[in-house]
């Protein structure tokens, strides 16, 4: 609690009633001759110093008195959090533990999916941003990594939170994320996958790959296949082997991403100055990562010494945004409990990618990961944001819904969905009341979850939906809770 005298000083300076005053329970922390906490006063988020010495001169805000400062949410004062409240600052976890990245695209969500994770096996990557949705929320990565560590002080949370780079494709990116503090850095080899091996017939393979380096051919060759007899890998209760063929498209497919893999591990990772997790993502592309072509990767990075902490693999079935897994699961259980065993073999942590909400196939997930598992979860809290507002502020649902509409088409470039706009009921002929079904509906879930960048660009609409978002902060954050409780305790690890 504040005490009085503090309340009546911060009433006075700001010409306020203590009713306008409201601490975050979660957040005092003793620091060296006094504490540091977090109020919001007059509706804005403050870190309330009462201290002396450097961190009290360090902190920049509206002093009080001798020993009491009121210090905004900047970017300088992050640093000083950062600098003096070690567990404001992000980290690695590696291969033990399991991770779940949660995003928080409005920057408003972290508290909440810290209150979730909080009593779970599984710990959070707070900020996870990918470079599209940095540009299509105009945030930037200082921003992101900002409102996590505030989150982080605001909940009083202790355990450890890290921040991903989310899928970078280039080295100057990934270099900006290190030197913002990133400590977890999703490499995605999208564009270093090569699909047209993948549809070639046998003679064009074969004359395709002797154009490959021999000294290449000659090892790979040496490693994969033998002379006369198979050579078979054992992981777990399986054996596989590969055929000529099987071996030159994989060697066709994923040599260049591997190369580039190794090229960012070798120049940019092992020399950081933060210890960092890295997760190789070969989700982004067309073709089906196949167990074979998993093994293969798995062991050509052993090759290159690059070491990895997760991998993403495209897996056989849909994951698409905001909805359930769409195929046959029987398919899927069987692929992924061999994906699964490579990964745990070789030493790192299977990743699902687009994670959220694949209810009908979390308990295998969990089953056969052991609980070993990154997660990424991207963009879900923008629902439940949304779902928020539906419930709270029908009008301003209405315009958001009207504005996703008018963009669905251009959205849907950039985004793999099935919605089918004739799915979704008639905006003009929905009672307030109904506004939240929306939200349990695939398709109108789509249309949401994807449209967010053209939403946030509209001023307007962006500073009603941060506005009201505040004001509901109560009922955003249960929601944000029960929806990462049941992707946590569906898994497993609550
Ligand atoms: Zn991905």
């Amino acid at each position: 609690m504040i005490p009085l005298h503090i309340i009546k000083t911060i009433c006075k300076t700001f010409d306020i009633t203590p009713d306008q005053i409201m601490e975050y329970p979660a957040s005092p922390v003793k620091v060296e001759q006094g504490q540091l906490l977090m109020c919001k006063v007059k509706g804005v988020k403050n870190i309330l110093a009462e201290c002396a010495g450097d961190l009290f001169y360090e902190l920049d805000g509206t002093v009080l008195s001798e020993s009491l400062k009121l210090c905004p949410l900047t970017h300088q004062n992050r640093l000083v959090l950062n600098k003096y409240l070690p567990y404001t600052r992000p980290i690695a976890f590696g291969t033990q533990v399991a991770t779940f990245g949660t995003g928080d695209r409005l920057g408003l969500a972290s508290p909440a999916h810290i209150r979730s994770v909080k009593n779970s096996d599984a710990k959070p990557i707070l900020a996870q941003q990918s470079k599209r949705e940095l540009e299509l929320t105009g945030r930037n990565y200082a921003q992101v990594l900002d409102d996590a560590c505030f989150a982080v002080f605001q909940e009083g949370y202790l355990s450890g939170f890290g921040a991903d780079g989310d899928h970078l494709k280039n080295a100057a990116d990934i270099r900006d994320a290190l030197a913002c503090g990133y400590t977890m850095i999703t490499l995605d080899c999208s564009k270093k996958i090569d699909n047209t091996a993948s549809q070639l017939s046998a003679d064009e393979l074969s004359s395709v790959y002797q154009r490959l380096p021999a000294a290449y051919r000659a090892r790979i060759e040496g490693a994969y296949l033998e002379k006369g007899a198979v050579k078979k890998f054992r992981i777990v209760e399986n054996e596989y082997s590969f055929t000529e063929e099987e071996l030159f498209r994989c060697a066709l497919v994923y040599r260049g991403a591997i190369d580039f893999a190794g090229e960012i591990y070798r120049d940019l990772l092992t020399g950081a100055e933060q210890p960092v997790d890295f997760e190789l993502s070969i989700d982004e592309t067309e073709s089906v990562t196949t167990v074979q072509a998993h093994l293969f990767t798995a062991m050509e990075l052993i090759h290159q010494n690059i070491r990895i902490t997760s991998l993403a693999p495209k897996f056989i079935g849909e994951f698409q945004k905001g909805i359930d897994y769409i195929g046959d699961i029987g398919i899927f259980e069987a692929q992924l409990a061999r994906h699964a065993a490579i990964a745990s073999h070789f030493g790192y942590k299977l990743s699902i990618h687009s994670g959220s909400d694949k209810f009908s196939v979390f308990p295998l997930i969990g089953k056969y990961t052991g609980g070993l598992l990154h997660l990424k979860t991207s963009g879900t809290s923008w629902l439940e944001a949304i779902g928020t507002i539906a419930a709270c502020n029908p009008t301003l649902y209405r315009h958001i819904h009207e504005c996703a509409l008018a963009h669905f088409e251009e959205a849907r470039r950039f985004y793999h969905v099935s919605a089918d706009l004739s799915q979704i009921a008639d905006l003009d002929h929905m009672e307030d009341d109904g506004l939240v079904k929306y939200l349990e509906n695939d398709h109108s879930r789509q249309l949401l979850h994807i449209t967010y960048g053209f939403i946030l660009r509209d001023h307007s609409l962006k500073s009603e939906i941060y506005k009201t978002l505040e004001m509901y902060d109560e009922h955003f954050a249960q929601r944000l809770i029960s929806h990462m409780d049941h992707h946590l305790v569906e898994i497993g690890l609550k």
